[in-house]
């Protein structure tokens, strides 16, 4: 576990205390546009601050006016996301990239100009230093991946199931803030050392409605 890089991560759980909070059903507080204060729904758009990383809850107009934008302190994250059935990747590549669990999620940083890879823990998101040749190859043999958009996608690669023999694979390129949802969730729902039953229940969900959201980009593996 790479612990001295913690700490940038604090920052973006401020933001994501606000969407395990937002899960409880008794909970009616209103959010607030992280930028101009106006009361949110439920449902709103999210901005990434790119030099923190730190996820901001936005209004309507406010995210508006960093869509697309190309040069700014903020991007927008979009709702889309896109589940890869065809995605290839062997077991030896994985292991390739160092990932310590069967679980990650991978970016590109238009600040660092390289691609960032991160895994969720009982502490949050743990940056994992990514060997390039690895990706490298991965990534030449899915064309997917070229789609990326800097800061505000990601690969989002569970192998859970698959370690276990019970499920395949699942690859989606994921908007960032869905990835650190699944941290959040992983983070408040954590118990004792396993995780517990309540934080495996958790994901599964996270994924099940993933699935039904994105939509399926298929028969592009191979450029
Ligand atoms: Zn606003
Ligand atoms: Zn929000």
């Amino acid at each position: 576990m790479n612990e001295e890089t913690l700490p940038a991560f604090e920052q973006a759980f401020g933001a994501l205390r606000q969407f395990t909070r937002a899960r409880r059903p008794t909970s009616r507080a209103t959010e607030h546009c992280e930028l101009c204060s106006a009361g949110l729904a439920q449902e709103h758009p999210h901005l990434v601050e790119i030099t923190s990383r730190q996820i901001l809850c936005a209004c309507d107009a406010c995210a508006m006016l960093f869509d697309g934008m190309e040069r700014s302190k903020y991007k927008r994250v979009s709702r889309q996301a896109q589940y890869l059935p065809d995605f290839e990747m062997t077991d030896g590549q994985w292991e390739n990239l160092l990932i310590p669990i069967n679980m990650a999620f991978f970016y590109r940083s238009s600040i660092e100009g390289t691609v960032i890879a991160l895994y969720p823990s009982p502490a949050g998101a743990v940056e994992s230093l990514l060997p390039l040749e690895a990706w490298n190859e991965i990534a030449e043999s899915n064309r997917a991946l070229s789609r990326l958009l800097p800061d505000v996608e990601a690969l989002l690669v569970n192998r859970v199931g698959h370690a276990h023999g019970i499920a395949r694979a699942e690859y989606y390129i994921a908007p960032i803030d869905e990835c650190y949802k699944l941290v959040g969730l992983i983070r408040s729902n954590w118990r004792g050392l396993s995780g517990g039953s309540e934080v495996w229940t958790e994901i599964g969900r996270f994924f099940s409605d993933l699935r039904l959201k994105a939509y399926v980009v298929s028969g592009e593996a191979n450029a």
